[in-house]
Parts: C-alpha cells; sequence; structure tokens
C-alpha cells in the first residue's frame, strides 16, 4: 500500500475539532498516511511572526507537497497578512476548486433539484493580491492584474476538471462588457482554449446574470471557471443553495503543492463545543485522497457521509437545531459506523486524476511591438476642473504634448460635459504626444518636471498601443 505523507495543520477556533474529524475517518479507512502537525495561523501571529506561516511549516509543505488545513484567523489591523492567502500564494496553489452539491435530509429552497457543480476560481491574482495605494486621504486604490498566463491556467484546470468527472459543460463568468481588458483576458483566453477541447460544451456568462442563473435553475451547472472574487462570492453564494457552509469543501491546487480546506472559516464562536459541522473538512479531505490517487477510500468515505445523513441518526446542530444536535464527534463516529455501506441517494461519479496543465515556470513574454501616445498623469489637487485644466494646458504650451482631457472617478469633466457630478481631489489628466509620435520618457519627465512646480502627482500611467491594440480605455464621456 503506497504511504503518503501529508501535512496538517489543524488550524484555529473551531480548526482543531473538523480537521481531527477528517483525519479520524480518513485513518478508519486504512489508508497509510503519515500526518506530519504543523503551526499556522493566531498562535504564530501571537508569537510575533507577522506571516502567521513559521520556517517548519513551509519546509514541511515543500517535502510532502499536500496539505490538509484547518481554517486560520485573519489578525483585524495592519501589518499582519492573511496566513491563508501567503499559503495560496507561496506555492502558487493558482487554482481554488469548491464543488456544490445536494445532499440528503439537508434542509435548503432547492431540495431535489439535483445540484451538483464546481466554481473552478482564480486563486491568485485579480483584487486579491491586496496591492492597494492610498492616493489622497480620500482616495482609495486596489490594482487588479490579470495575466494571460494566469488565465490560461486556471481555463485549462476546469477543461481537466470537467473531464476528470465527466462533466459535459464549462460557463466562463465574467464581467468583460465593463472590464475589456482585465476580465476580457479570461473571457479570450476561455474562448481560445475551448476550441481544444471539442467534447466539453463552452458557454461564456456576465458574471451578475451567472449570480441570477445560479439562484433561478443552479443545477443547469456543471463547471464554472471565473476569476478570483468572482469565484469568492459565487461560491458563498453556491454553498448557501446547498445547506451552507458546512458542506462546502475546497482544494487550492497549484502544480507543485496541493492545500485542502473548507470553504468556512474558524467560526470562533463555536470553537472547543464540539457541535460543528465537520463535513466540509471532511469532503475536503475526499478531494485530497482522490488527488493522492485514492479513490477507492475517497468513495467509501463519500457513501459513509451520504448514508449518515440520509438515515439522520446523528446530524449536527446547523442541520437538525440545537435540541436534536449530535456532537460532532458522534457524527463522525456514525460515518465511521458507515464506512462499507452504499447510498440510495446519489449516483457515484466516476473520477479520474486530474490532469493539472503543465505551463513553463519561465517568465511569459507576449511578443508585440509598442508605442506610449500619452499619459494619463494623476494629480492631487483641491481646484475645480475648468481652472485645472486652464493652468495645465499653459503648462504644457511650448511642449510637444496636448492635454486631451481630464476625469474624475472615471468620468470626463474637462473640458466640460455640461453634467454636474461628484468630484474628488484625485484628477487624472490625460496627456497625448502632438501627431501621435512616441511619447519617450525623457519628453515624460520634462511634463513631469514643469507639472510639478505648481502640482502635486501622485501617480502615471503610460498610453501605450501595443501592435494594432489600444493598451488603454477611454474615460465616461471621452470621444
Ligand atoms: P466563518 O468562520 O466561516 O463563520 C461564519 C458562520 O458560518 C458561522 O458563524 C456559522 O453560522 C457558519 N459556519 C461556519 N463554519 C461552519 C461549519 N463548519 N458548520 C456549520 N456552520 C458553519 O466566517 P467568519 O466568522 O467571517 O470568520 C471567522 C474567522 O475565520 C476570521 O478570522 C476569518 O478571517 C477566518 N476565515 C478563514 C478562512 C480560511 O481559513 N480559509 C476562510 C474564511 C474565514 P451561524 O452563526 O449561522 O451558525
Amino acid at each position: 500500500m503506497t504511504k503518503h505523507v501529508v501535512t496538517f495543520i489543524p488550524g484555529d477556533g473551531i480548526g482543531t475539532e473538523v480537521t481531527n474529524a477528517a483525519r479520524k475517518i480518513i485513518d478508519a479507512t486504512g489508508v497509510n498516511i503519515e500526518w506530519e502537525e504543523c503551526l499556522a495561523g493566531s498562535v504564530v501571529f501571537k508569537q510575533g511572526l507577522a506571516t502567521g506561516v513559521p520556517e517548519e511549516t513551509i519546509n514541511s509543505i515543500k517535502r510532502n507537497r499536500v496539505v490538509l488545513k484547518g481554517p486560520l484567523e485573519t489578525p483585524v489591523g495592519f501589518g499582519e497578512k492573511s496566513a491563508n492567502v501567503t499559503l495560496r500564494k507561496l506555492f502558487e496553489t493558482y487554482a481554488n476548486i469548491r464543488p456544490i452539491r445536494e445532499f440528503p435530509n439537508i434542509p435548503s429552497p432547492y431540495q431535489g433539484r439535483e445540484i451538483d457543480f464546481v466554481i473552478v476560481r482564480e486563486n491568485v491574482e485579480d483584487l486579491y493580491a491586496g496591492i492597494e495605494y492610498m492616493q489622497t486621504p480620500g482616495v482609495a486604490q486596489t490594482l487588479k492584474l490579470i495575466t494571460r498566463k494566469g488565465c490560461e491556467k486556471i481555463v485549462r484546470v476546469a477543461f481537466e476538471l470537467a473531464l476528470s468527472e465527466g462533466r459535459k459543460k464549462v460557463h466562463c463568468a465574467t464581467k468583460a462588457n465593463i472590464m475589456k481588458f482585465s476580465e476580457g483576458m479570461l473571457k479570450q483566453t476561455f474562448e481560445d482554449i475551448s476550441k481544444e477541447y471539442p467534447t466539453i460544451e463552452a458557454h461564456h456568462i456576465i458574471v451578475d446574470n451567472c449570480a441570477h442563473q445560479l439562484v433561478k435553475t443552479p443545477e443547469s451547472f456543471d463547471v464554472i471557471v471565473t476569476t478570483n472574487m468572482n469565484g469568492d462570492i459565487l461560491s458563498d453564494l453556491g454553498s448557501g443553495l446547498i445547506g451552507g457552509l458546512g458542506f462546502a469543501p475546497g482544494a487550492n491546487l497549484g502544480n507543485d503543492v496541493a492545500i485542502f480546506e473548507a470553504v468556512h472559516g474558524s467560526a470562533p464562536k463555536y470553537a472547543g463545543q464540539n457541535t460543528i459541522n465537520p463535513t466540509a473538512v471532511i469532503l475536503s479531505s475526499l478531494m485530497m485522497l482522490r488527488y493522492l490517487g485514492e479513490f477507492e477510500a475517497a468513495n467509501t468515505i463519500e457513501q459513509a457521509i451520504l448514508v449518515t445523513l440520509q438515515e439522520g441518526q446523528a446530524l449536527t446542530r446547523d442541520v437538525i437545531g440545537k435540541q436534536d444536535a449530535a456532537s460532532t464527534t458522534a457524527y463522525c463516529e456514525e460515518i465511521i459506523k458507515n464506512l462499507g455501506k452504499k447510498s440510495t441517494f446519489w449516483k457515484a461519479r466516476n473520477y479520474t486524476p486530474l490532469k493539472m496543465p503543465v505551463i513553463s515556470r519561465a517568465p511569459e513574454i507576449v511578443k508585440a511591438s509598442s508605442k506610449v501616445v500619452g499619459i494619463d498623469l494623476f494629480i492631487q489637487s483641491n481646484s475645480n476642473a475648468e481652472d485645472l485644466g486652464k493652468s495645465l494646458e499653459e503648462i504644457v504650451s511650448g511642449l510637444p504634448i496636448m492635454l486631451k482631457m481630464i476625469s474624475n472617478r472615471g468620468v470626463k469633466v474637462y473640458p466640460s460635459t455640461g453634467t454636474s457630478l461628484d468630484v474628488v481631489d484625485l484628477w487624472s489628466c490625460r496627456f497625448m504626444s502632438e501627431k501621435q509620435v512616441d511619447m519617450t520618457d525623457q519628453l515624460i519627465c520634462r511634463l513631469l518636471e514643469k507639472v510639478s512646480l505648481s502640482y502635486t502627482w501622485m501617480h502615471l500611467e503610460k498610453l501605450t498601443i501595443f501592435g494594432e491594440r489600444i493598451g488603454f480605455t477611454k474615460a465616461q464621456g471621452e470621444d
């Protein structure tokens, strides 16, 4: 029997109760796993380590490459980063897999609808990279960076997952109609790569409509691939459809490391009470068993969970209410007792190994000729649009540059469009080189030198044309 070594992080709050439940059930199947217990999260923060993840834990993960993890608290304050996010990013676990399916006896308005879909969420890019700047004391900015390589990896995982689970459809949910470059990159990549998977239906869907359709006809979805923030929101919506966070498992997959954990957090108010539902972590550990190639053990546990829920002899508080609830340990014992039984509720899927895409680790360089035709210079000023515009026009006179327009919060305010708008003290001033010649760095520096004699500029963006493609958007109202 193959021996596996797994890094085991019990986690904070209810973490110890739920992860130990999963570990006990797995051990009861006889699978040969050596658990290497490691720390992360609140105890580590309390020791003064701002990452929340000590060196020993990182080394254990590097060695074992497979992790079963409980939820980790994120300290609310400044300085400390989320240990969960640190772990996901440190090991480039770029695919967050969140299955959503109906379970027997679990009250929900969707009972009997046979909900069974998987959200494949990009896990390391997007707004969750947490790259933020205060532009002025009253204006905050978060960067949403989406890469072509990141899109390719997540889209391939979605199609490969569909194949490995015998699924027929993949939806790509984006907001490409508004964020044409970033969300549009995922849409374009999806459309390109879907051609390589002719046996799987591929559909693009706008993400807000996807939320709407998930509430209306959740049973019509099979696999949904989406960006980080959209995926986070849609998957919580999904867990609401099937009876709550107690039934929402997850996996963070990369090419080197896989981290298995529930969607839920540390639910501190239930910590140490032995009342919490451990199913989500147990289901996450089934995903881990399949990842390790232990399909039989995973199927055995899955059936035992279904039988336990179907028979309803020991159900946890979130399912049956406080009065009749079984403890976490009693529920767990019941699952162990039911190992080997088969449920009549659900036809088992034929899982096959998931092939993770092999994509070079080398930095991706997408080649295209480029020409800088202008800059957006963000200026902090208490002035009004009219005065600022006139004064900037005066400042650039004599340079081969023109002030095309000024926008505030993404809307053109100079030259005025005649509408009255709320404005803040951060103005985006679009300077274009005359006759579309290259705006060299030297020219930009001369412009900055002149502007900074009168104004405080906060940052600038180069306006670039890549090949035939204009690499910047227009402000609302800009022609
Ligand atoms: P949470 O821990 O997920 O708990 C929110 C609520 O969800 C609970 O109060 C409970 O609802 C329900 N719930 C969660 N787990 C459950 C389970 N196993 N069985 C039944 N019900 C369950 O979210 P939070 O309170 O926002 O976050 C607490 C801490 O966890 C925070 O520090 C957060 O940063 C962290 N967190 C960590 C992770 C992670 O490690 N991946 C994920 C999310 C949050 P009722 O109150 O209705 O019973």
